[in-house]
């Protein structure tokens, strides 16, 4: 369950001084993620009860069954050796930058040991970005395919290096985008392209798409398809499709600039994810609303190993292992103790 209509100052912190006023301390910050994941009080994940009392260090003592529960057991924050005040800077950078940050700069940015701890942690960020049961694009969308990543611009085509297949569907609300999906996908065939389309497009939705034969399969009879052939009227697919080529243009610049074309296929699903979340919230006035829903979807989603981070499971491929980071490093602490005016006592 989450709460209807979170407000900046109130609920969530309307700006980054909120942040480290409200968020001083490991403790606020485990709080805050208690309050998230509890929003109806307490109950075990254990067992279920809801009779518990709350320790002097923030867990939950189950009265049923006994166990200890803290609010980051079974998330994506589950036995992390980094302080929580960092992951929550890490959450604010991430979700109010308008285009995010890469590992090296949130490296740089906290004063984070290892550009490996900063790269885990924004991927397990973006293993929780996408929020279960979100409603699916309605209304008139494009689809298209094209290929994204890879390390050179304007490399195009099957097989160029480090790219990857990925489906595009954006709504087209009056001459604007609405909201978007991305997925990578294995080939264009009808049952695949059908997949998609199932999970991500609401069925009686009118659908726009080029040409390419497997869309009318894909479409069905739960969409009104309607295919614009490229080739006799002489237009260029970025003119038939405007919103699809738009973003995957967006998508391909953000890859290349942000994260300086460093993504590796096994991982694009994740950052197209995480372009996503950001996109479809892009109208929202509020920036500290992002930081809230990407907290609160984080409390939800499912703890990862680092290992399983970077090599996903059923991709086909490993990467080149970043090294684990190493045990000994863990980010220093953002608890903010008072400082009084540091600058005065400066040495000259
Ligand atoms: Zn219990």
């Amino acid at each position: 369950m989450s709460r209807g209509f979170p407000r900046a100052g109130v609920e969530y912190p309307g700006s980054y001084a909120d942040v480290r006023a409200w968020f001083p301390t490991d403790a606020a910050c485990l709080d805050y993620l208690d309050w998230l994941r509890w929003p109806d009080g307490f109950h075990c994940p254990v067992c279920r009860g809801t009779k518990a009392w709350k320790l002097p260090d923030g867990r939950w003592s189950c009265g049923v069954c006994g166990r200890r529960v803290s609010a980051t057991a079974g998330t994506i924050f589950h036995g992390t050796r980094t302080p929580l005040t960092v992951w929550f800077a890490a959450a604010w950078q991430m979700t109010t930058q308008k285009h995010g940050i890469s590992a090296l700069g949130l490296k740089r940015t906290l004063g984070i040991g290892s550009e490996q701890t900063a790269w885990a942690m924004l991927h397990r960020y973006r293993t929780a970005m996408v929020r279960p049961g979100r409603e699916r694009l309605s209304g008139i969308v494009e689809a298209d395919e094209t290929f994204l990543g890879g390390p050179e611009p304007g490399v195009r085509g099957r097989g160029a290096q480090g790219k990857v297949m990925v489906e595009v569907a954006v709504e087209q609300v009056g001459r604007g985008l609405g909201r978007c999906r991305l997925q990578v996908i294995p080939d264009v065939a009808g049952p695949t392209l059908r997949e998609f389309m199932l999970a991500h497009v609401e069925p009686g939705s009118v659908v726009i798409t080029d040409g390419l034969a497997s869309y009318r399969p894909a479409c069905g009879e739960d969409y009104e398809h309607r295919p614009e052939p490229i080739g006799p009227s002489g237009q260029q697919a970025h003119e038939l499709l405007p919103a699809v080529h738009r973003v995957a243009s967006l998508v391909q610049r953000w890859l290349l600039g942000t994260h300086q074309g460093g993504v590796k296929p096994a991982h694009m699903q994740a950052y197209l994810d995480e372009f996503t979340f950001r996109f479809n919230r892009r109208r929202s006035r509020a920036r500290g609303m992002l930081f809230y829903r990407l907290l609160e979807q984080a409390v939800q989603a499912e703890p990862r190993t680092y290992r399983s981070l970077v090599a996903e499971p059923g991709s086909g491929r490993r990467d080149r292992l970043p090294p684990p980071p190493d045990k000994r490093i863990r980010p220093a602490s953002l608890d903010g103790d008072p400082v009084d005016r540091p600058w005065r006592k400066a040495v000259q």
